[in-house]
């Protein structure tokens, strides 16, 4: 990834060292800024300027270079080279600072810095800052010694105060960059979970100690967090959850049955003879009909029970801390309401029945959860074979069962 941004940043970096060197060149050899460099004063201000043009172009022939490199091997992380980028930066500016202007502006390097080192934390992270500030820091007292001692200073001291200044409002950028990416990563975190379908984690505000923009995204996101998850998650339908809601919560729910190694019952409902309720009173009428059976299904399962619209007419609870017994009770209970319920929809009539397997465990492990759900549908499958109307729990015999329904189902009938 970082190859990416070093390619785009060498663009970058040529245009302004060009831009610069031509800049400064021009308004040396008109005379505009006139003051002699430390090293103009040791060998003429002429030779001294060329040196600053041949550092300049060193360096854009090692940018040149790098950008051929990066472009043939497509490496994604090319840290050795965000190091050097990082060095060589500082060694052209700082040079060239050296080459080109009198003591007494050397504080021009620093503020130049001040835009690498941003771009440096922004890009390339805490580590390459360091080494950022670690080589201002050598460079630039490099160049005060060198001047002290050539005689172009006189109070050293005072420059480094700039430099301590500078460090510490650089400290200042740095923490405030830091703490905003570091935030924006959280969101990026809670937004990559979305993408997974799981609303379960909030932008946590407490941590934001001032709100700004990020904290309204934030807000934001936690306020649109509920109405998304409805969405996303439920059947509209049925207001039960729809089959990847069923599937996140179950997942939810089955790993702390895991941890607790809790009995775990599901049940899978299938509506009986309900394309008969679509031939007699139509397909809007159906859609009513299985309106009001997610409500009465919600309205008979336990509060913590998960209650899914699998597809069609088909339904799935899941009970958490349940036994085979408990979910029996549980299925009694509707083909009770079942039988007691008049449907609205059918203007009062009673009659609609419905079939269930039921398949309860202990949570061992998280396969158990695949295991459930194939032997209550195997239940189920008895159960309509059985008659329909009724519940039938899963047991061993019952693939022996099942196995030979479906062989006498597939017998050809003369
Ligand atoms: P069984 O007792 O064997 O389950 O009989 P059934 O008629 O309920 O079963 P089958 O699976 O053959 O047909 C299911 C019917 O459910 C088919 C379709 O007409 C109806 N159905 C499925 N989804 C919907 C829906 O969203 N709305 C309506 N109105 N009907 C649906
Ligand atoms: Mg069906
Ligand atoms: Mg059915």
């Amino acid at each position: 990834m970082n190859a990416d941004v070093l390619l785009w940043q060498a663009r970058i970096r040529r245009a302004f060292v060009a831009l610069v060197v031509v800049g400064m060149a021009v308004l040396k050899l008109r005379g505009v800024i006139s003051s002699d460099s430390v090293l103009a004063r040791d060998i003429g201000p002429g030779p001294a300027l060329g040196i600053a043009v041949a550092l300049a172009t060193v360096y854009l022939v090692w940018i040149q270079l790098q950008m051929r490199w990066l472009a043939r091997h497509r490496r994604d992380q090319v840290n050795a080279f965000v190091v050097m980028n990082v060095v060589i930066d500082m060694l052209l500016l700082f040079g060239v600072m050296y080459c080109t202007s009198p003591a007494s502006e050397y504080h021009r390097a620093l503020i130049v810095s001040v835009f690498t080192v941003q771009m440096t934390q922004l890009y390339f992270g805490v580590r390459a800052t360091l080494y950022n500030l670690a080589c201002v820091a050598l460079f630039y007292t490099v160049l005060i010694v060198v001047a002290t001692s050539q005689g172009a200073i006189t109070a050293p001291a005072e420059f480094f105060w700039d430099f301590a200044l500078y460090l510490a409002g650089l400290a200042i950028f740095i923490s405030l960059q830091w703490t905003m990416t570091t935030r924006l990563e959280r969101i990026v975190q809670v937004f990559d979970r979305v993408q997974e379908g799981d609303f379960s984690h909030e932008y946590d505000l407490s941590l934001d100690r001032v709100p700004d923009p990020i904290t309204m995204v934030g807000r934001a996101y936690n306020r649109m967090r509920g109405k998304l998850e409805a969405i996303v998650l439920t059947d509209p339908l049925s207001g039960c959850y729809n089959r990847r809601g069923f599937d996140q919560m179950v997942a939810r729910e089955l790993a702390r049955a895991v941890r607790g190694g809790h009995v775990t019952a599901i049940l899978a409902l299938d509506v009986d003879h309900f394309k008969k309720v679509n031939d007699d009173f139509g397909h809007l009428t159906g859609d009513e009909v299985l309106r009001e059976i997610g409500e009465l299904l919600r309205e008979t399962a336990r509060l913590g029970d998960i209650v899914a619209r699998i597809g069609g007419e088909e339904f799935s609870i899941l009970a958490p801390d349940t036994t085979r017994e408990g979910a029996l009770i549980l299925a009694e209970r509707v083909h009770q309401a079942f039988r007691q319920r008049t449907f609205r929809s059918l203007n009062g009539l009673r009659g609609i029945t419905i079939s269930i397997g039921v398949s309860a465990d202990e949570a061992r492990s998280d396969e158990v959860l695949a295991t459930l759900r194939a032997r209550a549908d195997e239940a189920l499958y008895v159960a309509k074979k059985s008659g329909r109307n009724r519940t039938e729990a899963w047991h061993a015999g019952m693939r022996a069962f099942d196995a030979a329904l479906r062989r006498t189902n597939e017998t050809p009938t003369p």
